[in-house]
Formats: C-alpha cells, sequence, structure tokens
C-alpha cells in the first residue's frame, strides 16, 4: 500500500505550531483553531507525492452533493464548513482531515455496490469531524508527548512524526474503537436523516470483508480494515438500524452513482 510520507518539512513545522496551546488545554482547541490546524495538514498533504487531486468536475460535485446533504442533515454541528475533493487512488478509503476537510479517494467509489454504501463510509467519517474526534487525538498525542518531555516545537522529531501521521496516506489520526462505533452511529443517523438507507454503511463493512476474502484486502486502507472488526460493526450498526425503525423509502441506489462510477471507472483506464 502506498503512503504519502514525503512532506514539505516547513508546511510540518507550521502544523506544529498550531499544536503547542492544545498540549497544555486540549479541551480548548476551538473549532476556529481547529480549522486552521486543518489548512495547514492540507497544504501539507496536497503538496506531497502521491497526492493526485481527480480534476473531473462532475464526480466532484457529485460527491460534494451527497456531502453537503449530509452536513445539513447530521443532530451534530460544527461552526465550519465541509469540503470535499476527490482524489485519483486505487485504495479503497475515505478520509476527512481535521476542519472537515474530506478526500474521497477513487478507489471507494468503484469498490461501492450501491449509493448508500458510498455514502455510507463519507458520512462515517464526516461524523468523527462533527464528533470532534481530531481534536481530542490531537490533544492526546500532545498530552502524551508533553508528559514524556517531548514538547511539540518545530525541531522536535516526535512532533513532525505525529503530523506526518495525521498527513499520510492514511489521511488521518488513528481513533480508538469507541470513536470508530461512535462514527458508525452518527454516520448512519445522519445519512438516515438525509434520505439515504443507512444499511449501506452497514453493507459497507460486509463488503470490505468480501474485497479480503477476494484477495483484494492490499487494497483496503487500514484504518478501514482493522479495528472495530468488520463483523463487529456489522453487527452492532444491525442493532442500531433496528432500533432506528428508519423508514421504508430511503435510497438505496440512483441511477447516477452507476454513471459516476462508469465515469471513474474510465478515468481510471
Ligand atoms: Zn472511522
Amino acid at each position: 500500500m502506498r503512503r504519502l510520507r514525503r512532506l514539505p518539512p516547513l508546511a510540518l513545522a507550521a502544523l506544529l505550531a498550531g499544536c503547542v496551546g492544545s498540549a497544555l488545554a486540549p479541551v480548548l482547541i476551538s473549532d476556529e483553531r481547529e480549522r486552521e490546524m486543518g489548512q495547514r495538514v492540507v497544504t501539507s498533504l496536497e503538496q506531497s507525492d502521491g497526492f493526485h487531486r481527480l480534476d473531473d468536475a462532475e464526480v466532484n460535485a457529485y460527491v460534494s452533493g451527497i456531502g453537503q446533504r449530509i452536513a445539513a442533515a447530521s443532530p451534530v454541528q460544527r461552526s465550519f464548513p465541509f469540503s470535499f475533493q476527490v482524489v485519483r487512488r486505487d485504495e479503497v478509503n475515505a478520509f476527512a482531515l481535521p476542519g472537515g476537510f474530506c478526500y474521497v479517494q477513487t478507489g471507494l467509489i468503484t469498490e461501492a455496490q450501491c449509493e448508500a454504501q458510498l455514502v455510507g463510509v463519507i458520512a462515517h467519517e464526516m461524523a468523527h469531524v462533527a464528533l470532534g474526534h481530531h481534536r481530542e487525538e490531537i490533544a492526546n498525542q500532545a498530552l502524551l508527548q508533553t508528559a514524556q518531555g517531548m514538547v511539540f516545537n518545530e525541531g522536535s522529531p516526535f512532533a513532525a512524526v505525529a503530523a506526518a501521521r495525521i498527513a499520510s496516506g492514511l489521511g488521518m489520526l488513528t481513533f480508538n474503537r469507541g470513536q470508530e462505533s461512535e462514527a458508525d452511529r452518527l454516520g448512519a443517523v445522519a445519512m438516515a436523516r438525509a434520505g439515504w438507507d443507512p444499511r449501506g454503511l452497514r453493507d459497507f463493512f460486509a463488503r470490505l470483508d468480501e474485497i479480503s476474502q477476494g484477495g483484494g484486502g492490499g487494497r483496503i486502507a487500514q484504518m478501514l480494515s482493522t479495528h472495530p472488526s468488520n463483523t463487529a460493526r456489522v453487527q452492532q450498526l444491525d442493532a442500531l438500524i433496528a432500533s432506528m425503525n428508519p423508514p421504508p423509502n430511503l435510497t438505496m441506489d440512483s441511477p447516477r452513482f452507476s454513471e459516476i462510477k462508469r465515469r471513474v471507472a474510465g478515468i481510471r483506464n
């Protein structure tokens, strides 16, 4: 699996400068501060080797349209807007950066079997942002490093590692099991409120198992292939969706998704 490791050192330093305050007062990272940090990571990520935007207005507009519908419907709101960009990459993944900058990789679009599967993953990533998981993790890492005497500064290799993880090919921090489950729950609720069938998210995790069993596990981003296990997520989502009692008319698929999927497949080949 190819990752985006090489980042401009100056951009990293700028990002790290934004982390200093959080080491002392993790709960005080404001929305504005998170957005600033996210913008720095965006700059690093988009300048790094191996990052390729998909320059296709139609596909980007489609993904952005999904994201904005989810953002409007989510019961948990942040004060900053979400933005969306499709990335040319075969790996099955989507990720969100601090501050609501969301990326969807072409591998996810081509492997999703219906629109609601794609929407589910996008809603899950947005839920991490809405729930403040990025700033929690940034604060935790800063606290840990402070405790170990590795206070963030521009020359600290530990700080560089932390920042590189954020802007790596995974595009995100590592979330814990509880945060993943929370994001699954909010993602499912938000997508149902936006009119999509939350079983799409459930089905996507089942789909990941199919891809792995078919020998395609290497194409699945680590963050989607590890904790909680796909089986556990499917079970949790089954229970959640049963308790939500979603109306029968929610969207599982659309002709537009098929068109977009064909378009992306054509671009890749
Ligand atoms: Zn997640």
